[in-house]
């Protein structure tokens, strides 16, 4: 394979940049041609294709976002727009590409692999939600993105005396609720994938307020069934305390990434490139109990997520007040 192609697609996150600047100069240390596209597949079915050069990727490891843009494209859901992304590449005479992206990018690459592309998914999200890998590229930048700010408002909970409900990111998948949860030290950590009913967490507030605790902190993933705000309201009734949400939105998305995401990104890319000069079918790169993986794509999204009932467990006893 002489040609390839480089895409960021879906929800960016802390550390794609450092994937493009792998794929880009590992693809040119093989002696291949590498090619960024815009705008993740909206750029690509536009033609907004540019070969890239050692320099191009330089000063960028330590950028968040992506120097590549990102896009959602409901062009590309269709078919035949799937197709003319297949002739776009093929006009360009590139025979592989590497898509950095969460699970909706890797199901268009999955698309695209149909049409005879190689297509290697990279995982590049802050969620954590591909199954299949223990984790995806930006999550440890995101968490400790999230770990700052839990330090920051303890102190202002602390000297208030209030309870601070945290809303993060995650509406499927509780990682960063769990991680964020487990290492900040939350008394109630709230995810999707586990119930937990009103009375439970006013008794948990209520049982830290008696043992003395001076502020209760709540960790909840927008994807856990209540909303904030009435939480933080049906608290502040039972248990006397103030109590304020804090929604960190964006900011999670922002930042510098951590060594660990740039390594991992750096990896999985140089992996991503020896695959297409490999003339590899198309392939998910991951990471399982700290080994670099490869998985078939299709079959990667197929992977069923495991939940880690046991940090789940963890968080919720070191939370308890006694
Ligand atoms: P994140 O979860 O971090 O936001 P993501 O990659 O899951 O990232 P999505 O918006 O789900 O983000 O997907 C990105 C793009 O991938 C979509 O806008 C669409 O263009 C393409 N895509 C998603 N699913 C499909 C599909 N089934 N067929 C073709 N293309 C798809």
């Amino acid at each position: 394979m002489k040609k390839i192609g480089v895409l960021t697609s879906g929800g960016d996150a802390p550390g794609m940049n450092a994937a493009v600047r792998a794929a880009v100069r590992c693809g040119i240390d093989r002696g291949m041609e590498v090619y960024g596209i815009k705008r993740g597949y909206e750029g690509l079915l536009d033609g907004e294709i540019v070969n890239m050069n050692w320099q191009s990727v330089g000063d960028i490891l330590q950028r968040g976002g992506t120097i590549l843009r990102t896009a959602r494209s409901s062009r590309f859901m269709e078919d035949e727009w799937v197709q003319h992304g297949a002739k776009m590449l093929e006009t360009f005479g590139i025979e592989g590409l590497i898509v950095i992206g969460g699970d909706g990018s890797f199901r268009g690459g999955a698309e695209l692999a149909k049409k005879g592309i190689s297509v290697m998914g990279v995982p590049g999200t802050i969620d954590n939600d591909l199954a299949y890998t223990d984790y995806t590229i930006g999550f440890d930048t995101a968490v400790n993105t999230i770990l700052g700010m839990i330090t920051n408002i303890r102190d202002t909970s602390s000297a208030h005396e209030r309870t601070t409900i945290v809303e993060v990111m995650g509406r499927r998948c509780g990682d960063l609720a769990l991680f964020a949860g487990l290492a900040g030290g939350a008394d109630v950590t709230l995810v999707p994938e586990m119930e937990c009913d009103l009375s439970e967490i006013c008794r948990r507030v209520l049982e830290g307020q008696a043992s003395g605790k001076l502020h209760s902190l709540i960790v909840m993933a927008e994807g856990f069934n209540m909303d904030a705000a009435e939480l933080a309201k049906t608290l502040e009734e039972m248990t006397g305390r103030e109590a304020r949400t804090v929604v960190p939105g964006y900011i999670q998305r922002g930042g510098s990434p951590t060594e660990k995401d740039r390594r991992l990104a750096t990896v999985m890319a140089a992996k991503a490139v020896e695959l297409l000069y490999n003339d590899s079918d198309s392939k998910a790169i991951g990471v399982s109990a700290g080994e670099l993986i490869e998985m078939d794509l299709v079959e990667a999204l197929q992977v069923k997520p495991v939940f880690r009932a046991d940090l789940y467990e963890l968080a919720n006893i070191l939370g308890k007040g006694k």
